[in-house]
């Protein structure tokens, strides 16, 4: 083996806080770690390569582990799955990967007042089969619902599919333990940041820990609601001819004021296009279906029969077609897979099937902007395909965004193939800049760049400053305050502002 990227010295004192099979500096271990599932610089991949990979399985070890980074400086960044789409768990500055996935122990199951307490490297599909006899899940439902962990949930304030009846990330983790940048244990939540769901004693610092991308702290445990897991669940898809039809559907469905909609998925023309085109699930439909909504309700017996019939009757009298009941339940139950990963895209010119990786666009848009936004991205998408030769614009979703109010603004993604292994400098560049515009229109018109990825993404990350106006500087302030030395997750939001 080549001699470790890191000093004996450094090498020594991990070793002696993790022991040495928790302490990896192969290629491999390093390499495997340096992405994420979006769009990467493959063509500068070594620029991102983490020094060490160290696996703690408790929150002492953290501690000591974060301590020693900020003893030498050394940046340290928290992984969980490493499926975040913004780039959060990409090293930018080398240094200590700090990987949570041996953190995987389930601490204590309350039936009494309906929590379960975890460390950050449990993933939610396990978890559910664990609470599964006990009659109640935790309905954080991510299209990553197989894969990612509560970790990365927290640090990139997630969304879920069925957010809208039982909210998202935020909603769900009642109070968490966090190590600080300097090696501090404390926890946030209601009051004391135990079981309580709702305190006023004095500020709630619970909401600084999500979404700030591993940048504030490292979550080592999580409190989390538990619900009791539904009687019924219903799923129906409907068609339609054009987007106009669509959309006001989609609107009527979600101002059902139906306490059991979990979500509404408005799909567009260029979705359908591409769904016919290259997805191997896809079941086959007439061509006049152009758009489609989908919709899904939880709860039980008694409120959802009910519910579904005034659901099927919303559809019909706003333009729908039901898709019947084998794509209806089918797609959604098959959701964490149907959304998964493309691996691969066309190039407009002729056509040919090329390795494509995916990006996700994630505005969240006022219900009123959909149609512009959807003309406004598409076009700018097409713009790079027919200048670069290496992008594909795979069509549009917007998904009901606001917990227990699913009405009025969307999470709305764009997703687009991108050919990485032709990827240059001025390449990158160029997707950095189209990254930018398409934040730009969701900004103009009124929305935010990031429903649940976050923007920490080239490209994006640089209007952050716009979005936030003076609270981006308090954001910058309060960064410096709780790491005093830009060890962790440095380079990510700006955050070297903060230093300067
Ligand atoms: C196929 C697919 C579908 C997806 N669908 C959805 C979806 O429906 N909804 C959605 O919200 N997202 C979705 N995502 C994005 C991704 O799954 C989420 O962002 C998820 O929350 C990331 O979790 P992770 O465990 O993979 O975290 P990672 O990618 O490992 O980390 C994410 C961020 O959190 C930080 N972090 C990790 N662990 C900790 C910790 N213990 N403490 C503090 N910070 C930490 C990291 O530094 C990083 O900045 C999807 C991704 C894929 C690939």
């Amino acid at each position: 083996m080549s001699a470790p990227p890191i000093s004996d010295a450094l090498y020594d004192e991990l070793v002696g806080i993790l022991g040495a099979e928790n302490v990896l500096v192969d290629k491999p271990a390093r390499y495997n770690r340096t992405r994420v599932p979006a769009p990467f610089p493959v063509h500068r991949w070594d620029d991102h390569v983490p020094d060490v990979v160290v696996l703690p399985t408790t929150t002492d070890e953290v501690v000591e582990v974060v301590k020693l980074a900020n003893r030498n400086r050394t940046p340290i960044v928290p992984r969980a799955a490493g499926t975040g789409l913004a780039d959060g768990a990409v090293p930018l500055r080398h240094g200590i990967l700090l990987d949570v996935k041996r953190m995987n122990r389930i601490r204590d199951i309350d039936m009494t007042d309906r929590t379960v307490t975890v460390q950050p490297g449990v993933n939610m599909l396990k978890l559910n089969e664990v609470l599964q006899p006990y009659g109640v899940f935790y309905p954080d439902n991510p299209a990553s619902y197989p894969c990612s962990m509560v970790g990365g949930r927290i640090g990139t304030s997630g969304w879920s599919l069925i957010g809208a009846r039982y909210g998202h990330t935020k909603d769900l983790v009642i109070s968490l333990e966090v190590v600080l940048p300097t090696g501090k244990v404390i926890r946030v939540g209601g009051g004391a940041g135990g079981k309580v769901r709702k305190s006023s004693t004095a500020l709630t610092l619970k909401e600084l820990f999500f979404g700030h991308q591993g940048t504030l702290g490292i979550a080592t445990e999580a409190v989390l609601e538990l619900v009791p897991r539904p009687e019924a669940e219903f799923a129906a898809f409907f068609s339609y001819s054009d987007y106009d039809t669509a959309y006001r559907s989609c609107g009527a469905l979600s101002k059902s004021g139906l306490a059991t909609l979990a979500g509404v998925v408005l799909f567009d023309e260029w979705k359908l296009d591409y769904l016919r085109r290259d997805d191997e699930a896809y079941i086959e439909q007439p061509s006049d279906v152009r758009c489609v909504n989908a919709v899904a309700l939880y709860g039980t017996d008694a409120e959802v029969v009910p519910a579904a019939r005034r659901v099927m009757e919303i559809g019909h009298d706003t333009g729908g077609r039901y898709l019947g009941d084998e794509v209806s339940q089918g797609d959604w139950a098959a959701r964490h897979d149907r959304y998964a990963i493309p691996l691969h895209g066309r190039l407009r010119s002729s056509g040919q099937v090329v390795p494509m990786s995916w990006h996700c666009e994630d505005a969240a848009l006022n219900y009123s902007v959909l149609p512009q936004v959807r003309e406004e991205w598409h076009a700018i998408a097409d713009r790079y395909i027919e200048g670069y030769g290496i992008f594909d614009d795979w069509g549009m979703f917007a998904y009901t965004n606001g917990s227990h109010a699913p009405w009025g603004d969307y999470l709305v993604e764009i997703d687009i193939g991108i050919w990485e292994q032709k990827l240059d400098d001025e390449n990158w560049a160029a997707w950095t800049r189209c990254k930018t515009e398409i934040a730009a229109v969701a900004l103009k018109h009124g929305g935010s760049i990031t429903a649940c990825h976050g923007a920490t993404r080239a490209g994006e990350v640089d209007l952050v400053p716009s979005e936030l106006g003076g609270a981006f500087d308090v954001m910058k302030d309060i960064k410096r305050l709780l790491d005093p030395n830009n060890v962790m997750n440095p380079g990510k939001y700006l955050f070297d502002q903060a230093y300067e």
